[in-house]
């Protein structure tokens, strides 16, 4: 699968050069790494831990790499507690992190579990709890194995900005279903996979506005909402919203609603 333009030749020095163009399609499956400690499959791309970890050091930085993820964090933190008040609920938050989110989601009185891949993303969310005072239990830890220990043990499991890193989101999907207890709720935040959303998400988003860092999505990762739904479906979970997640470039400043053609939100609810 192409994953850019030739770097020589007629587009060699082009601006456009660096772009990775899109192959449309389904999505393809990808054969995730296997767990060296055997406890699970280990459903990770070590390139893209190497991605996050390398950033760790500027998670809180308002202004760095995860500007993107701070500016948006109110309306989703808004978004689950508007469905679901959250207040004395058990959450997970799943691949969060330096924690912008879980952190968010426990100043609204949730009990909060964050689990992450990677050890430095989690360092960084361990060392800001001193430093703003908040109570999140962090564990390293993949979706899956955490589904060994602690399955039906959360009211809330929300998993955002995670799935279109990772080789097989449907395994993440399906950890998720068995973490959440019966009747509880999931959240999850992803990018959807057409022309359009490779044109804002990578072409607008990284090259144009600079919004996140060059090279932090890879296209052909992306999820449509149809694809989340039928995983979701097959491990028991109902479908109750899905809403568009949309960035005004001349106002900058984003919002919920609308179409779901390049950044969306979907809330299930396990019914079995
Ligand atoms: N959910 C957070 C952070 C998103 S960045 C938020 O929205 O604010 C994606 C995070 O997923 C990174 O911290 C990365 O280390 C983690 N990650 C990547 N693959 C993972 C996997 N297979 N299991 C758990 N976490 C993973």
């Amino acid at each position: 699968m192409g994953e850019g333009f030739p770097r020589k030749g007629l587009y060699g020095r082009l601006f456009l050069s660096r772009i990775p163009y899109p192959v449309p399609g389904a999505r393809m499956p990808e054969t995730p790494m296997k767990e060296q400690s055997g406890v699970s499959p280990a459903n990770i791309d070590p390139e893209e831990l190497a991605k996050f970890a390398s950033l760790a050091p500027i998670w809180w930085d308002r202004n760095g790499a995860f500007k993107a993820l701070h500016d948006i964090n109110g309306l989703r933190v808004g978004y689950i507690d508007g469905r679901v008040p959250l207040a004395g609920k058990t959450v997970l938050d799943l691949g969060c992190g330096g924690g912008i989110l879980a952190e968010a989601l426990s100043a609204l009185g949730a009990s909060v579990t964050g689990i992450d891949a990677g050890e430095e993303p989690l360092a960084v969310a361990k060392l800001h709890l001193k430093e703003s005072g908040a109570k999140v239990d962090y564990r390293l830890a993949t979706a899956e194995q955490f589904a060994e220990e602690a399955s039906g043990r959360f009211d809330v499991v929300a998993c955002m900005e995670l799935l279109e890193h990772v080789p097989d989101p449907g395994s993440i999907v399906a950890a998720c279903a068995r973490l959440v207890k019966p009747g509880g709720d999931l959240f999850f935040a992803t990018l959807n996979r057409n022309p359009k959303s490779f044109l804002f998400a990578i072409v607008g988003a990284e090259f144009l506005l600079r919004l996140v860092k060059r090279g932090t999505h890879s296209y052909r990762r992306f999820v449509k909402p149809v694809e989340l739904k039928g995983w979701s479906q097959a491990c028991g979970l109902e479908l109750q919203d899905l809403t568009g997640l949309h960035y005004n470039p001349f106002t900058r400043t984003y919002s919920l609603g609308g179409n779901t053609h390049v950044n969306y939100l979907m809330h299930f609810r396990r019914v079995s």
